[in-house]
């Protein structure tokens, strides 16, 4: 039989993520803060839970999809949470985007717990798209054993799964990932201003860049957000700000030079400062438009 699964974090990725494993036939238990996301799992036929304790009892794999490390710390670590009310032996598996030093407590603390319980970090890349479709890119960290134990999971997820190391390691790669998407959006950002200011047909430019070499997901993904101005999330700019802190500063711990990377978090920034916070990182359009006077 499959193993009982808790998803703590039904948001934008938590609720498609965990419906996929439903429909690959596990039990999910899940707990997140808002009732209507509770409803929409019963609705696809987990089970809502009353708190992280409750989710958590029964379950064999815990998997937590919050926002940052400060939820993973108190979902995790804080009395009512998964350390102090998960079974013995089980795996929890986080695949928030946090800083990889939080993923390396994590699994100290579950390691001095005595409790056996396992620990992978594995954030994923692929928007709510690739979440929904089940084709995330998962990058794990953690001991290999734990991974294969998790590898079914995994394919009922994503398409790319790949052990990148240690505990804290898949947040390294996850973190490396957002410093390029984050560039992507910004240079394509920046393309479309330049664009539209020439007159040039703004879809028939992008429809023939996106088969070149400046051709990428982001562009394909983005497409329509930046045609449209619609920047209904998606992914929030302040979940991006969040991970441009974290990666400048892991870069700066390790004495890697981000120049472009520094720049795009100040962008990401500002937009954040400006009140843009909870629109999609596509915004950042709307950052090179303010100061393009367009
Ligand atoms: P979200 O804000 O939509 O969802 C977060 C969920 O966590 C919410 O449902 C909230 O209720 C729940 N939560 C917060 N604190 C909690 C607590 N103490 N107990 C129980 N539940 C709690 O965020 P999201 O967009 O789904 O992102 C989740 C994570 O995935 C973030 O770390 C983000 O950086 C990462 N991520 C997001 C995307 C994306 O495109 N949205 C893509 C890849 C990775």
């Amino acid at each position: 039989t499959l193993p009982a699964i808790a998803w703590i974090g039904l948001g934008i990725m938590g609720s498609p993520m965990s419906e996929n494993l439903i429909k690959a036939g596990y039990d999910v238990t899940g707990f997140t803060l808002e009732q209507r996301k509770l409803d929409r799992l019963a609705a696809a036929g987990g089970t809502p839970a009353v708190s992280v304790a409750d989710a958590v009892r029964n379950a064999d794999v815990v998997i937590t999809m919050v926002p940052a490390s400060p939820q993973v710390e108190a979902v995790v670590l804080g009395e009512d949470g998964v350390l102090a009310h998960a079974r013995p032996g089980s795996l929890l598996i986080d695949m928030s985007s946090i800083t990889p030093q939080t993923s390396q407590a994590v699994a100290r603390a579950a390691a001095e717990d005595g409790k056996g319980i396992r620990v992978l970090d594995a954030p994923v890349s692929g928007g709510e798209a690739g979440a929904v479709e089940a084709v995330l890119s998962i990058m794990v960290g953690g001991e290999p054993e734990d991974f294969e134990r998790a590898r079914p999971i995994f394919a009922a997820l994503g398409k790319t799964v790949v052990r990148c190391g240690p505990h804290g390691a898949g947040q390294t790669v996850k973190a490396a990932n957002q410093l390029i998407v984050a560039a992507n959006i910004q240079a394509c950002a920046e393309a479309v201003v330049f664009l539209e200011k020439s007159g040039v047909d703004l879809g028939a430019a992008l429809d023939v860049l996106a088969g070149g070499l400046a051709g990428s997901t982001v562009l394909q993904r983005k497409k329509d957000n930046f045609l449209r101005r619609d920047f209904a999330p998606g992914f929030r700019i302040d979940l991006h700000h969040k991970d441009m802190g974290i990666v400048t500063a892991a870069a700066r711990d390790v004495g890697a030079a981000l120049p472009v990377g520094a720049v795009v978090a100040q962008l990401v920034a500002a937009l954040r400062a400006q009140g843009d916070g909870g629109l999609d990182h596509s915004a950042l359009l709307r950052g090179v438009e303010r100061l393009s006077g367009a």
